[in-house]
């Protein structure tokens, strides 16, 4: 089939790589530079999580995609991923923790959040009411990387990718205008990220794009600091990154944004980093050395949207959103193959608009 992609973060890589490996005739398009860092894709680092505790449905495709990514490493001939472990952490009873013990099936006890700092040697500090799991099952994805392997993969398998190339709105039919050019598909798949609410405004009421920052730390220990992901009321995230560093983001801060106009990090976004690392991580400068921003996809619940269009059923919406959609890449071009073969796919119906909230049931407002 000749099938169209459009947008190429890691979605439409991973897609456009899959479905060209299936023996599909695949174009991917991407408006920007491939490796660009305009939409919510690009830097150095993702957290993944073997038991994401966000219910059953991302549990089975992390599994899922666990064994790919080690496929990819293979082809690759790099680790794309770091595993190091870390602290799943919140108020007592939070229920984002106590669903990543759930998923874990560990056994363990929770610990006080008042045990962490001894147990990191004094660079993280936490809370004595919080609990904590200790999770080993997570690392850190070498993102840049992950995308720099897919535009060169991708090709290989025989997918052609057009950079700088803005597909124009709405698409209501498999019929792309091309550089002023009409080319007909079989199928599209719109993979835009942010600007899916362009390309397809009968979803614009379900998919919100958030601004969000994150930043980079000078750490006294590199090879101490583990993966953390704090259910507070920022949603606090952090992990270690290549050249020594230690990053944070925040899950829950910042605006709605039109993607085409997106603000540089400022003095404001600094303090609010800097108030969680003054919080968190002690012996650690509380200046961000560096800060970047990214966008965010949220729909109502969390959930990804992955659905056809109402204007063409051979339109797929494919929104891998909501600040949690790095981890399972691996697995987007198999659900595009099943959505395109029309293959039983309970992911499919579960990120479909029927069923989706009661098949998730997501656990917490927490990015992994
Ligand atoms: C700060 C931050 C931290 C995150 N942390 C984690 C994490 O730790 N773990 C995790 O699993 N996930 C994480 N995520 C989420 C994850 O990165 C995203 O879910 C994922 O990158 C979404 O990829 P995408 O391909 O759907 O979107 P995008 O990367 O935005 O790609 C969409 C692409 O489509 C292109 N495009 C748009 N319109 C057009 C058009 N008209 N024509 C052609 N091209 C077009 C855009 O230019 C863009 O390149 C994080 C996200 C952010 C922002």
């Amino acid at each position: 089939m000749k099938v169209a992609v459009v947008g190429l973060g890691i979605a439409g890589l991973s897609i456009c790589a899959r479905m060209a490996l299936a023996g599909h005739e695949v174009s991917g398009f991407e408006q920007f530079d491939l490796m660009n860092d305009q939409g919510s894709s690009h830097g150095d680092t993702r957290i993944i999580r073997l038991s994401p505790g966000e219910g059953e449905t991302y549990q089975r495709l992390a599994r899922r995609a666990g064994e790919m990514w080690r496929f990819w490493e293979g082809l690759a001939g790099r680790p794309l991923i770091e595993w190091m472990g870390g602290l799943m952490a919140g108020p007592q009873g939070s229920p984002f923790v106590q669903s990543c013990k759930r998923m874990s099936n560990k056994p363990a006890a929770l610990l006080r959040g008042d045990a962490i700092h001894p147990l990191t040697r004094g660079m993280i500090a936490m809370p004595y009411e919080y609990d904590v799991f200790r999770q080993d099952d997570c690392g850190v994805i070498a993102a840049d990387a992950t995308r720099a392997f897919l535009i060169k993969q991708a090709p290989r398998w025989g997918a052609k990718l057009y950079a700088n190339t803005r597909i124009a709105g709405p698409i209501d039919a498999p019929l792309l205008s091309v550089n002023g050019e009409k080319r007909a598909f079989d199928a599209v798949i719109v993979a835009s990220g942010g600007w899916a609410r362009k390309l397809l405004p009968e979803f614009a009421g379900k998919l919100d794009v958030r601004r969000r920052i994150v930043g980079w730390f000078k750490t006294p220990s590199p090879r101490l600091m583990p993966i953390m992901c704090v259910d507070n009321e920022v949603g606090l995230y952090g992990m270690p990154t290549p050249g020594g560093l230690y990053k944070i983001g925040l899950h829950t801060v910042g605006g709605a944004v039109d993607p085409d106009i997106v603000a540089s990090p400022g003095e404001t976004d600094a303090e609010a980093l800097s108030e969680q690392a003054r919080l968190f991580l002690p012996q650690h400068d509380p200046t961000p050395v560096r800060m970047a921003r990214c966008l965010y996809t949220m729909t109502p619940d969390e959930n990804f949207l992955i659905t056809p269009s109402r204007a063409h059923d051979r339109v797929l919406l494919f929104s891998a959103c909501s600040g949690h959609g790095f981890k399972y890449a691996p697995i987007y071009g198999e659900l595009a193959e099943e959505w395109i073969e029309g293959k039983p796919s309970p992911e499919l119906e579960a990120f479909g608009e029927a069923k989706r909230i009661a098949a998730t049931g997501l656990g917490g407002g927490v990015v992994d």
